[in-house]
């Protein structure tokens, strides 16, 4: 049942602490179905909520103007990547078996693996080190960036994996992160999904045909007349003076625009080309959807030749700034 995967009764708790009232919520597309079962559940205890029906991409994208209006935010399911005073996360951890999902995948492991995972998974690490390790394969496990949370990886940040081990294990759902742990390492990622207990296996084919993508749009991007440089008002992904720093470059060679946006909606804008310094999953996942090539800070430093095409690296945020 999805709803027993939450901490509502920690959540419960701090709330009494906190002696509020008036609770706003705030959740994931993928909870939203179960909105009323969770609001009942909070109101049971007599305060008032408000439920937020903007998306939720991360917590990087906390209801900013919610917040302004109740006691106190419930955030759902994701990490804490930002600390607000008034907002309380609500954590969403799924149960798996460790002893089983390390005999599905061990015997494709090399002697050593870095230990990654997303938030739902990331709470049995230490369990799966202890398995994999009685197995005889050193395990590696690394604090990751943003969160500080070991091996948690985020779709903007791969400081959790170790380049030292000899290949990646991730535990998760969805190819995004393994993907993303080969291209950051350049080294082969075992990817195992608890729910489906299947192994994938992310390596040299998925890198090149990422590279082969990204370079097919810096080429577009080579082409264009008109930029556009993309900066969020989203707390946790409003990387202005990047943004501000590469629209100035830009600006030198061509006519560009700096946008400031909630949701990004590239089709309304003439520009050829978009600059992305939001969520960096914007230009890696969803460049399919739009007609327009939308580029990173990084592939930027390529078109202005600051970078040579052999030095890609991914677009990650670390700090907001
Ligand atoms: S910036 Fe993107 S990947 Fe990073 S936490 Fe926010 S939504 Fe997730």
């Amino acid at each position: 049942m999805i709803l027993d995967r939450l901490d509502l009764k920690n959540t419960l708790e701090k709330l009494k602490e906190l002696r509020v009232k008036l609770v706003g919520v705030q959740l994931p597309d993928g909870l939203k179905y179960w909105t009323q079962e969770i609001v009942k559940k909070i109101e049971k205890e007599g305060y008032t909520v408000i439920v937020s029906g903007k998306p939720s991409y991360g917590s990087c994208d906390l209801d900013t103007s919610l917040i302004e209006v109740v006691d106190v935010l419930l955030h759902f399911a994701h990490p804490p990547v930002l600390k607000h005073e008034n907002v309380v996360y609500v954590d969403y951890s799924i149960e798996y078996n460790v002893p089983k999902l390390v005999d599905i995948v061990f015997k494709y492991l090399p002697e050593s693996v870095s230990l990654i995972a997303t938030s739902p998974y990331v709470k049995k690490l230490e369990d799966v080190r202890y398995e994999l390790e009685k197995k005889g394969i050193d395990t590696y496990i690394k604090k990751g960036g943003r969160t500080g949370i070991d091996g948690l990886v985020l779709g903007c940040n791969f400081k959790a994996v170790d380049k030292n081990a000899k290949s990646i294990l991730f535990i998760g759902d969805g190819s995004f992160h393994p993907k993303g742990a080969a291209i950051y390492t350049q080294k082969e990622v075992y990817a195992i999904s608890p729910l489906e207990g299947k192994v994938r296996m992310f390596g040299k084919k998925d890198i090149e045909k990422f590279l082969k993508n990204r370079y097919s749009l810096i080429g577009k991007a080579m082409d264009s007349k008109k930029f556009c440089v993309a900066v969020s008002s989203k707390p946790g992904q409003k990387r202005f003076k990047l943004a501000l720093n590469i629209y100035r470059k830009l600006k030198k060679r061509y006519c560009t625009t700096l946008i400031y946006f909630d949701e990004f909606m590239p089709e309304n804008f003439s520009c050829d080309c978009f600059v992305n310094t939001a969520c960096p999953r914007i230009a890696y996942d969803d460049w399919k959807k739009f007609r327009k090539p939308i580029i990173t800070p990084q592939e930027v430093e390529i078109l202005l030749k600051e970078r040579d095409w052999n030095d890609y690296i991914m677009d990650e945020i670390d700090e907001i700034n």
